[in-house]
């Protein structure tokens, strides 16, 4: 008969599921700093619909986005997801939340209509799901642009910091055989955000011969973002804080580096008005480009800017952009007010293109490069599953290394689950010792943007 329960790193027999599972949940009576926020409980493992399947979950990445959700702003997930199903629409009943947006993991249980995966295939899972029947997605729209579109493990409950996570059949891509359990669970996240970002816009898309700007090479969207250009045959130029991060960059394909610690430039623009303060800013601002120049070797503008800082680098971003080209930004680390000199932008045609996440297909395709080990999961550090709470704090106390950083859940051990040899050597560099983000960090979390500071 099955157990009740398992403990921890005792597997179940492949394909038993047992009712009961142990996990670290977020509850809003306890919405606070990391450390507040999450706690062990056992619950349920949940059901799944037919197009879903149960993951055993060996191992779960880590990403700013559940310090977030336990903070419970700007968005209180918990509240909103049960206020949407009182009202009819897609929404869950739990009052708690299960976070965690990125695993690796064996299938236990598939629902009657998924056909990609079957119980047994060692998985990692991307974090995009959406409703098959919206119209929108059945006449072959990308599901990004659903309105049932959804982050699992932050907007959706049953994420991967559990024994077992729901996620829809489409979610399960292959695990890379050469990784281990923890490598393969860092990187899904943050290399499909960067694989949309850099392939996704059509004519802007990255293509040989490119020149891409990259901010924060060495965290985990640029350390991504870097091998994906190297892929394409362009050529990367990496910004970080330190020179001490100058050699990973180069080791994952940047061309050279810019020290962004060398320009006091930042921020919004002063306006146009301001002569004074104009004329200091683009003398910064040709300072910083004349630095590109330097690392490429020649008077080239990239043509694509990779964003993210937002406020404090947008001004920047859309200066040195090529005539034609593109800055792609997925968030606004620095601050939402991105500044534009709207004469740059029109007289020499750029494209300010937002992106988020990716769907199916784009996920598949960065998986690709990783299966093939020709994409470094660029893992920092590893921690145990009961340090769960202890990684986030690290995170929102900003004293987290750069790269990308994960947890074992049902893997035993550190090391385990590389199987196989990679098809082609990884460079696999790592961080200087010691290293942690030097920024403080300047998410605007408790200023909720209107309309978005809702439970609603
Ligand atoms: P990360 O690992 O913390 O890296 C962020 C990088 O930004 C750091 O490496 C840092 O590098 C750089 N940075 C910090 N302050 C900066 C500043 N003032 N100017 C220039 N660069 C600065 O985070 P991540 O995982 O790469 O994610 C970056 C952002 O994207 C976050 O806001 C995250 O929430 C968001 N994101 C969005 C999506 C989406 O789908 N929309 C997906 C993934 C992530 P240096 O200090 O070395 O410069």
């Amino acid at each position: 008969m099955a157990k009740e329960l398992y403990e921890l790193g005792e597997m179940p027999p492949l394909g038993e599921v047992p009712p009961t599972m142990h996990a670290w949940l977020i509850r809003p009576e306890r919405f606070g700093p990391p450390m507040q926020a999450f706690q062990q409980e056992v619950v349920e493992v949940p059901a799944i619909a037919d197009d879903e399947v149960l993951v055993y979950v060996m191992a779960a990445g880590i990403n700013y986005n559940n310090v977030w959700a336990g903070l419970g702003v700007p968005v209180d997930v918990i509240g909103a997801r049960n206020k949407a199903l009182a009202r009819g629409d897609q929404g869950e009943p739990e009052p708690f939340h299960i976070g965690g947006s990125d695993a690796s993991g064996i299938v236990y249980k598939v629902g009657k209509d998924v056909t990609n995966v079957k119980v047994g295939d060692e998985v990692v899972i991307h974090c995009g799901r959406w409703d098959r029947n919206d119209p929108w997605v059945t006449e072959g729209g990308d599901p990004m642009y659903s309105s049932t579109y959804r982050i699992w493990g932050y907007e959706t409950n049953w994420g991967s910091f559990a024994q077992f996570t729901r996620v829809q059949g489409q979610q399960c891509m292959p695990r890379p055989k050469h990784l281990t359990w923890e490598e393969s669970a860092a990187y899904t996240l943050v290399g499909a955000t960067a694989w949309r970002m850099l392939h996704g816009w059509g004519v802007n898309s990255v293509k040989e011969g490119d020149v891409v700007l990259v901010w924060g090479g060495a965290g985990g969207l640029g350390s991504m973002a870097i091998q994906i250009v190297k892929e394409a045959g362009a050529t990367p130029v990496a910004v970080v804080s330190d020179e001490d991060k100058f050699e990973y960059c180069m080791a994952l394909g940047a061309k050279g580096c810019i020290n962004r610690k060398d320009f006091d430039h930042w921020g919004m623009l002063p306006h146009w008005k301001d002569t004074e303060g104009y004329g200091e800013w683009v003398k910064g601002v040709r300072t910083f480009g004349a630095a590109i120049w330097d690392v490429l070797g020649e008077k080239r503008a990239p043509n694509i800017v990779f964003e993210h800082p937002g406020e404090t680098t947008i001004p920047t971003s859309i200066f040195v952009c090529d005539t034609g080209g593109m800055v792609v930004v997925c968030a606004g680390t620095t601050g939402y007010n991105a500044t534009v000199d709207l004469r740059y932008l029109w007289m020499r045609q750029k494209r300010l293109q937002g992106s988020h996440f990716a769907n199916d297909v784009q996920a598949n395709e960065m998986n690709q490069l990783a299966l093939d080990g020709r994409l470094d999961p660029c893992l920092s550090q590893a921690f145990p599953y009961d340090q769960i709470p202890d990684v986030h704090q690290l995170m929102y106390e900003n004293k987290h290394p750069h790269g990308n950083m994960a947890v074992l859940v049902g893997a035993t051990e550190f090391g385990l689950g590389a199987d196989a040899e990679p098809t082609s050597a990884l460079p696999h560099p790592t961080l200087p010792p010691g290293d942690v983000h030097t920024t403080p960090h300047p998410y605007p979390m408790s200023e909720p943007l209107p309309g978005i500071g809702t439970t609603d």
